[in-house]
């Protein structure tokens, strides 16, 4: 590793890091140099992800919706890594069909993990990431939060997760406003539909009606691309919202 590396120094959390979006992008800032905590419940995934990582990867498994484990993580963390530069808030969960009937308990996964889990771990690590804006070696630091394009844009059968993505907009921007004049930069990233594991988490009878064959889907490393684009400005650049689609996608 050289010195030249754009996040050398640098201490990166990524939650839901045990695959998709969360896996890309802990290889992305691991790549340019930052030491990052890979955080998700399947630990065995995270263990083979730091071991492609190298020494620079500390793999914590963690369910995130226990309101115990995002302070313990972040302390964790801290505790063994010295400092916070960036979080990024990814772990989430996307159940969809219609809202009349739908079974209960998928909402409560939604709430739990997208919105719960997601405040606990921005509040628990806000201390640190605004200790690291006043320090070296960049003097900013960055929480990323992702989003979806189901944060914008409402569509029938998909009315928890629209709720749920639409407060991650709401709370991203609220809190951008408290701690961007202290160099913490908080960001919003909005993807479209990238292949993952997402989908796979939905009842069959959903996972059949969604017509998934139709276009081009983005890849993980795409979104990863682009938080890497975000945490890597210059101090005085703050990109706050990015809205990404894959191309053919219209809506
Ligand atoms: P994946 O299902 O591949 O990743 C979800 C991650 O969240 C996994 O690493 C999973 O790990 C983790 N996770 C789930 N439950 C918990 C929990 N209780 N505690 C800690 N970690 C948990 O999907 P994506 O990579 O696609 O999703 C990442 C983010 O991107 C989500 O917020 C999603 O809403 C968003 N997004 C995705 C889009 C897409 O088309 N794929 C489009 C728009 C937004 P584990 O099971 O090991 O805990």
């Amino acid at each position: 590793m050289t010195d030249s590396l754009r996040l050398h120094s640098t201490v990166a959390l990524v939650t839901g890091a045990s695959s998709g979006i969360g896996e890309a992008t802990a290889l992305a800032l691991a790549a340019e140099g930052a030491t990052v905590a890979l955080v998700a419940r399947r630990g065995e995934r995270l263990q083979a992800l730091a071991g492609r990582i190298g020494e620079r990867a500390l793999a914590i498994a963690a369910d995130l919706t226990d309101p115990a484990e995002p302070p313990r993580v972040i302390e964790e963390v801290v505790a063994g890594a010295g400092r916070l530069d960036i979080l990024v808030n990814n772990a989430g969960v996307m159940l969809l069909g219609p809202i009349e009937g739908a079974p209960l308990e998928e909402w409560e996964r939604m709430i739990d993990l997208n919105v719960r889990a997601l405040v606990h771990c921005a509040h628990a690590a806000l201390p640190h990431l605004l200790a690291a804006a006043a320090q070296g070696p960049r003097n900013v630091s960055d929480m990323v939060n992702i989003s979806s394009v189901a944060g914008r844009t409402a569509r029938s059968g998909g009315g928890m997760y629209n709720l749920t993505k639409w407060g991650v907009g709401a709370f991203s921007e609220s809190l951008r406003q408290e701690v961007t004049a202290r160099h913490v930069r908080v960001g919003l990233i909005e993807p479209g539909a990238t292949e993952s594991e997402l989908v796979e988490q939905n009842r069959p009878e959903i996972v059949a009606s969604l017509a998934l064959g139709g276009f081009e889907r983005m890849q993980s490393a795409d979104i990863a691309d682009a938080i890497l684009y975000m945490v890597t400005r210059p101090r005085h650049v703050a990109v706050n919202e990015m809205l990404i689609r894959p191309t053919e996608q219209e809506r």
